[in-house]
């Protein structure tokens, strides 16, 4: 199985609907036996008239985060899991380096986990390392910080879906070398395995500048199990090629 997740980020209006019409009408004429899931996360604004119209079709809508409190507080502008569930949510992204750098600590990230969770949203948890870790050759341990600071064995592991996004590489057409990244994803499900002590890792998903050339980079790399797409996602026929490239 493999996910293609467009993270939208502050884009879109109620009429941007038509570009999930187009990927939805691509994927009903091609998907044949290819077995993947599409997942795009709108801003707030949009999850409920999106939910409501891909319900029962190709494309399955999620929240691009949730607040660490649950279900209603008395935080100004700030909307929990229990609201997107409500909205029709099926997942939500939680740890986003934009939402780690406005202050999401580990703490704050587990209590938005177990608030997801709890209201039966599944998770897209996003990890990463910035390029002074990585020129300081700390991807490793900066990674293994973040997984299990967070991820913990009393989670349900099955709703668990992580990201490797290395923040260097985020919108910058900056790419981890496939033998890299290979080695990467590897130690990300070996260090899962610890945590959930399961020999079946959680599904792993590469993020940070993909698009309809960069995929082909790694459609050999059986060990990712998708993709979360930004820039990409935001056109029809950009995100539509990442799919026809991959599967090529
Ligand atoms: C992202 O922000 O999650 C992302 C992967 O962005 P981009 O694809 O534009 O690098």
């Amino acid at each position: 199985m493999r996910y293609f997740i467009g993270n939208w980020k502050m884009f879109g209006v109620p009429s941007s609907l038509s570009i999930l019409k187009k990927i939805n009408n691509y994927v009903k004429k091609e998907k044949n036996n290819k077995n993947y899931k599409i997942i795009i996360t709108p801003p707030y604004t949009l999850i409920e008239s999106f939910s409501k119209f891909f319900k029962k079709k190709s494309i399955m809508i999620g929240s691009q985060n949730c607040y660490h409190k649950d279900p209603f507080s008395s935080d100004t502008g700030s909307v929990s899991s229990h609201m997107v569930k409500k909205l029709g949510a099926q997942f939500v992204i939680i740890g986003h380096s934009d939402n780690r750098k406005e202050g999401d600590t580990d703490t704050i990230l587990k209590q938005k986990v177990e608030f997801a969770l709890k209201n039966n949203l599944k998770v897209i948890f996003c990890i990463g390392e910035n390029k002074m870790q990585k020129q300081k050759k700390q991807t490793f341990q900066t990674l293994k910080r973040q997984i299990i600071k967070v991820l913990d064995k009393k989670f349900t592991k099955n709703n668990i879906i992580v990201a490797y996004e290395p923040i260097w590489s985020i919108g910058t057409g900056k790419l981890p070398q496939p033998n890299d990244l290979l080695k990467t994803v590897k130690f990300i499900k070996k260090t899962l395995g610890q945590v959930f002590k399961s020999i079946k890792p959680n599904a792993v998903l590469y993020g940070g500048s993909v698009d309809g050339y960069s995929v082909n980079l790694y459609k050999n790399l059986q060990i990712i199990d998708g993709f979360l797409i930004g820039g990409a996602s935001k056109s029809s026929k950009k995100f539509i090629d990442i799919i026809k490239n991959y599967y090529r």
